[in-house]
């Protein structure tokens, strides 16, 4: 066994709604290999350098002293890994994996754990550093942090991939890297709640003595501590975030759009657990999704598509091929060059760059998945008066959700449990008065919509709302006060809020 361990010293740069019982149900989800730079030129920076060049932009204007923007720029820890899985009895194969912690400014870390044969130490570093920043714009009191194990998970069988998992998991316990406290993976592309409860279990097996054992991962299926509403907290998020801003008057001005969602027409690239919640909460609200993008092939229908038969489809399919009436775009990646108010990139970085910026028609770009917008892309599309909702604040719901599982496992008891009927009870009591007063007695039916205490979902919805709705109104308003653009907003508001936290935890060792 190899394992390597980079410590990095601080300062040092381093590079209404149904649950979907197919999809809550799904085990690990998957990034095709795709390439990542179809859509760029060759002088694109790559996605940490995206990620640096939007951060120094930001931090131009932070009013951040430069002794603190270089601190919370660089990564702070790095863990490289090589282990070895047995395939069968015969073979072995090495399998790389990688831990970055961006930011320990707040404990624990939190990220989370992608499978993908496109996984490097630069993409780790650049979705990690994003943590940081996405954590502080949505005010989750965490550091950011991210992972990867480089491996094709279509190429394993799932007895190989517990195998793998449980492995990396041993691993990040080895060295000190996972913990309620310390550092909390999540899903991400190519695993789900799957994966996150052999990792539990695997932390479990080596911490027997951790009763916040249950904390150290997020996204973990029900049975297993996870919390009601996380399946589907990313894509909620991406539309509560473009529901508000198609509410500001600005945004209106600019797009020539009015504020409701219903009517809209939107396209979707990338119809994984993101994507497809996205767009199921984009229809049920009354918008029209009229192309979703997959990597094989993308499906067009101006009339709209359905998404809960596209998605049967594709499950009994494997592609979208084949689906009603509905175009078949043979070059995927077009899709998103389709007229359209709102186009949700929800599937994996640089998607949009320099070669195909130029035929975007969509007026609202939600950047559901992380990087989708190389940098000279969104100043295009900036230029060009078009609305760029960036991923720091846009699919932030997911880490929201995830921190609130976090607080459930830390409590050992389900939101709402508690409070539930004390709350029933005194809304009941409360209506009783009303009737009095009125004169009339309330049907069942009115009785039993007024007193309902909220279950679990409904209080995580109503979490993840709040958090939505409060840091868009703080991307606007910095926006409106450095007049600058959304993505450079959200990203000054991230930057002071950690430097206030460094800053104010004074400096002992430096
Ligand atoms: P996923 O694996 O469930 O879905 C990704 C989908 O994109 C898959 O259906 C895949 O087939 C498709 N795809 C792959 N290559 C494509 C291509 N070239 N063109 C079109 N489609 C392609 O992953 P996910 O969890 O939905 O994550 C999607 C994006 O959202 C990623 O950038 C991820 O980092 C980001 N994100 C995810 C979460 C979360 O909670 N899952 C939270 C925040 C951000």
């Amino acid at each position: 066994m190899v394992a390597a361990l980079i410590r990095r010293t601080p300062g040092t740069l381093a590079s209404a709604v149904r649950l979907h019982r197919a999809a809550a149900a799904a085990p690990a989800r998957f990034l095709s290999t795709h390439v990542t730079n179809a859509a760029c030129e060759d002088n694109e920076p790559g996605f940490l350098g995206s990620v640096e060049h939007f951060y120094d932009r930001a931090a131009d204007i932070s009013g951040v002293s430069s002794k603190s923007l270089t601190g919370i720029k660089a990564v702070d820890s790095v863990l490289s890994v090589k282990f070895p899985v047995e395939i069968d009895p015969e073979t072995h194969v090495i399998i790389e994996g990688y831990r970055a912690q961006h930011s320990r400014h707040r404990l624990p870390t939190k990220g989370g754990i992608r499978f993908s044969d496109e996984v490097d130490l630069q993409e780790v570093e650049a979705l990690a550093s994003l943590m940081t920043y996405k954590c502080a714009v949505v005010d989750v009191p965490f550091g950011g942090a991210k992972g990867g194990v480089k491996i094709n998970p279509k190429k394993f069988t799932p007895a190989q991939l517990e195998r793998i998992t449980r492995r990396f998991t041993l691993e990040l316990c080895q060295k000190n890297f996972i913990g309620p406290g310390i550092d909390v993976p999540a899903p991400d592309v190519g695993t789900g709640p799957r994966e996150m409860s052999w990792i539990m279990d695997t932390y479990r097996q080596f911490n027997p003595q951790d009763v916040n054992a249950a904390g150290c991962v997020t996204g973990k299926p029900i049975s297993q501590g996870g919390v009601r509403g996380r399946n589907e907290a990313t894509g909620l998020g991406v539309y509560y975030g473009v529901r508000e801003f198609l509410q500001f008057p600005e945004v209106q001005k600019m797009t020539g759009l009015d504020g409701e969602i219903a009517g809209k027409t939107v396209i979707v690239q990338g119809f994984g657990n993101v994507g497809y919640w996205a767009a199921k909460f984009f229809e049920n609200n009354g918008a029209k999704i009229i192309g979703i993008g997959e990597h094989d092939v993308s499906a067009y229908d101006p009339n709209g598509l359905d998404i809960e038969a596209i998605f049967k489809h594709r499950a009994e399919k494997g592609t979208f091929r084949g689906f009603g009436n509905a175009e078949m775009l043979e070059d995927p990646i077009k899709i998103m060059e389709r007229e359209c108010d709102i186009l949700i990139p929800a599937a994996l970085e640089r998607q949009i760059g320099l070669k195909n910026v130029k035929n975007i028609k969509a007026k609202i770009i939600g950047e559901a998945a992380n990087g989708p917008i190389t940098p000279a892309a969104h100043d295009y599309l900036v230029a060009q008066g078009k609305v760029v909702i960036p991923d720091l604040l846009l699919n932030a719901g997911g880490v929201t959700v995830s921190y609130f599982e976090w607080l459930k496992n830390l409590s050992h008891v389900r939101f709402g449990r508690m409070s539930r009927k004390w709350e029933e009870a005194g809304k009941s009591k409360l209506l009783t008065l009303v009737e009095q007063n009125a004169g009339r007695q309330l049907t069942p039916q009115e009785r039993r919509a007024v007193i309902h205490g909220a279950e679990e979902h409904e209080l995580v919805y109503s979490g993840l709302e709040d958090t939505m709705i409060g840091a868009c109104e703080e991307t606007r308003a910095t926006a409106a006060l450095k007049k600058t653009d959304f993505r450079t907003a959200a990203l000054v508001n991230a930057i002071q809020k950690i430097a206030t936290v460094t800053e104010q935890s004074g400096k002992m060792f430096i």
